[in-house]
């Protein structure tokens, strides 16, 4: 499996926010650092396929995404920030709704949800309101539901935002648990969130990719 971003570029009005972004990824985790402004977020809407680029693609296994249609969108999972989620629902309601958004069938999805919960450790809060959920246990929800379907590629956005250190390690350990086999990005400017976890690092500024490389290489310089 092979996931290509070719050449993307982004402008918001005179703003260029990707300039010519092109790297490839194999199964594995990498992380994706750089400052506030540096185009990540604008990189990770494209992959997933919220917005679109001006020029360039994103190819799996040689084919444009874009042309893929609900075929890449099931072997996709993202996991937003914690502005997704809604507080009212409970959490194995949240689960059902977000498996019926990625096409799944009911008896599938309630097949898979109780392992789901397993995994992140939330069984015993199935019936709980996401509101009373502290923070970690809401960015062990949106892994939750990153996982649904089981998906070849992940894409995960500031995992550990708002999280204490003890919270950190416990999401990073689950992100090491799922990622075996899979395409694994995480968008994060807490270096610490992926120097043990990432088999190599994007550094990206200013719209650009800086560098990539194994994470031993680019740490030990650092
Ligand atoms: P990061 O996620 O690394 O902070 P972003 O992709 O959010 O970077 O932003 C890249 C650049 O594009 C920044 O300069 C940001 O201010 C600008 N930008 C992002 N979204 C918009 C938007 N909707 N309209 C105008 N400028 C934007
Ligand atoms: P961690 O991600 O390190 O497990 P959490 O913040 O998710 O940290 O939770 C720590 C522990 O506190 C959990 O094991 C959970 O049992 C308990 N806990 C946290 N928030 C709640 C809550 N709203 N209701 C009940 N128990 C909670």
């Amino acid at each position: 499996m092979k996931l290509e971003v070719k050449e993307l570029c982004k402008n918001y009005g005179r703003k260029e926010a990707l300039k010519s972004v092109s790297f490839s990824l194999t199964p594995g985790i990498y992380g994706l650092l750089g400052p506030n402004g540096a185009g990540k977020s604008t990189l990770i809407s494209i992959l997933t396929g919220n917005l679109k680029a001006d020029s360039g693609k994103v190819c799996l296994d040689g084919e444009d995404v874009n042309k893929m249609g609900e075929a890449y969108r099931k072997i996709l999972g993202y996991m937003p920030q914690q502005q997704a989620l809604y507080p009212a629902f409970r959490v194995g309601a949240f689960l059902d709704y977000m498996a019926a958004l990625k096409g799944m069938e009911k008896k599938e999805a309630r097949a898979q949800i109780p392992a789901i919960l397993e995994m992140v450790e939330l069984s015993e809060y199935a019936g709980s309101k996401i509101k009373t959920l502290s923070g970690g246990m809401k960015q062990r929800l949106l892994i939750a539901q990153a996982i649904l379907n089981n998906p070849d590629i992940i894409v995960l956005d500031e995992p550990t935002a708002g999280l204490d250190p003890k919270q950190r390690i416990a999401v990073r350990n689950l992100i090491s648990r799922i990622a075996v086999n899979k395409i694994v990005l995480i968008a994060t400017h807490v270096v610490s969130d992926v120097e043990f976890i990432a088999k190599e690092l994007i550094l990206m500024g200013e719209g650009k990719v800086l560098r990539k490389a194994r994470k031993d290489e680019i740490l030990n310089h650092m």
